[in-house]
């Protein structure tokens, strides 16, 4: 069944919507002309205001403009998601050595791109491979992660920490095969960890 719409509003705003729709209905070729003469004389400038496409968006911030797609997100990623990355690491190395340039703290060395984090404890893999070293230094900037058992140190000696965890080995007789293969040519001049 069928209920009528009961309406609340007074007589005085019915009456006029009546008036409204009487004329709409009356004046609706008129209109309807009008507004396709509008369209055709502002079709340009009113499609010039659209949103663009977003390969035709100009990289955000450097400003780039771009051509296709493919183009668009190579290069987001290079100029923009590189950099975030970069301004990310810096911040989170900082935050674990505690010092305005970062530095390994075997050897201090400070090129950005040798420096890595090192976990005191082990088990960086685990953490790295559940949650990708971006989330995982994103975490440490946001606080969300404490440093306590981090320091900075550069690959190599991120390395050489797993010799000293013993988490890595040498066979037990790698001095006698260092020498073997060197031809009895002397000993390595640093000393290797166990
Ligand atoms: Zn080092």
């Amino acid at each position: 069944m069928a209920v009528a719409f009961q309406s609340n509003e007074p007589e005085y705003v019915l009456k006029a919507k009546a008036y409204q729709r009487s004329y709409y209905l009356k004046h609706r070729d008129k209109k309807i002309a009008y507004q396709r003469e509008w369209w055709a004389k502002n079709k340009d400038a009113q499609n010039a205001k659209r949103r663009k496409p977003l390969e035709l968006l100009k990289c955000k911030r450097r400003n780039i403009p771009v051509t296709t797609k493919q183009e668009y997100n190579h290069r987001y990623h290079v100029e923009v998601g590189a950099e975030e990355y970069l301004r990310i690491k810096i911040r989170a190395l900082q935050m674990i050595s505690k010092e305005t340039i970062p530095t390994c703290q075997r050897c201090g060395e400070t090129d950005i791109r040798l420096l890595t984090i090192n976990h005191l404890n082990g088990d960086g893999n685990k953490e790295n491979r559940k949650n990708r070293f971006n989330f995982f230094i994103k975490r440490i900037v946001r606080g969300e992660r404490s440093t306590d058992d981090l320091n900075v140190l550069c690959y190599n000696h991120n390395a050489e920490y797993e010799y000293i965890r013993g988490r890595r080995h040498l066979p037990t007789n790698w001095l006698e095969v260092y020498k073997e293969v060197t031809d009895d040519g002397g000993v390595p001049s640093v000393s290797v960890p166990k």
